[in-house]
């Protein structure tokens, strides 16, 4: 996976590439898929969502361009996996999810592997987490009609948001880096992600 999937995609940061490497993708994967759980796909994980695909995974963490001691908030906890790929380069993830059972079985599986910097919620993401505020890096990894205001008010100066934007038929995978006098906004490729549902996301049909 790493090297077919990801180092030949252009994926450059050793240390992501490490935590890549390090981290079981087959264990936060349902039974029924834990086969296909290293092919170059995203998977079924319950309540109609997925583990998104290595290679989206991994672009997204080198977007968030970590050192080793930021505090980082993910909306869009899913199954776990791309948080606690974070946490192996980060010094503390906080990750919301809305679905109160993917959030709890998350949990459950980051505990039973021993990641103890990893704190899971339930909760509406596109709000953010004030209260833990400010983050050096925030990922999104469900689509955004536009970018959450309040996200990017919880941003520091100099942190990275890295969020897709966009609608069911054409999305954006955005990196933003918050200056004194703005954001500075990258587009870093096309993408197909699950809506962000919530205040500052889609609404719920
Ligand atoms: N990062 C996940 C992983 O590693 O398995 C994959 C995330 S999946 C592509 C997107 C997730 O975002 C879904 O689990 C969905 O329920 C969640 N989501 C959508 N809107 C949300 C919101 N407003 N707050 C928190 N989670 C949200």
């Amino acid at each position: 996976m790493v090297q077919y999937q990801l180092v030949s995609r252009g994926i450059r940061d050793e240390r992501v590439i490490w935590a890549m490497s390090e981290v079981p993708r087959h264990l936060f994967v349902p039974e029924l898929y834990r086969h296909a759980a290293y092919e170059d796909c995203p998977l079924p994980i319950g309540e109609g969502q997925t583990i998104s695909q290595p290679y989206m995974v991994a672009i997204m963490t080198q977007c968030l361009e970590l050192k080793g001691g930021e505090q980082v908030l993910e909306i869009g906890a899913g199954s776990g996996y791309q948080a606690a790929i974070v946490s192996k380069l980060a010094s503390r993830v906080y990750t919301i999810e809305r679905h109160a059972a993917l959030a709890t079985k998350a949990k459950g599986v980051l505990k039973q592997m021993g990641y103890d910097n990893i704190t899971v919620i339930t909760g509406d993401g596109s709000l953010g987490l004030p209260e833990k505020s400010p983050f050096h890096g925030i990922i999104v990894t469900a689509c955004a009609p536009h970018v959450p205001r309040c996200l990017a008010d919880q941003l520091e100066i100099g942190g990275r948001l890295v969020i897709p934007i966009g609608n069911p038929y054409h999305q954006v995978l955005h990196q933003m880096v918050k200056r004194e006098k703005g954001i500075e906004d990258r587009n870093v490729l096309e993408c197909a992600f699950v809506p962000l549902i919530g205040e500052e996301g889609w609404k719920e049909e």
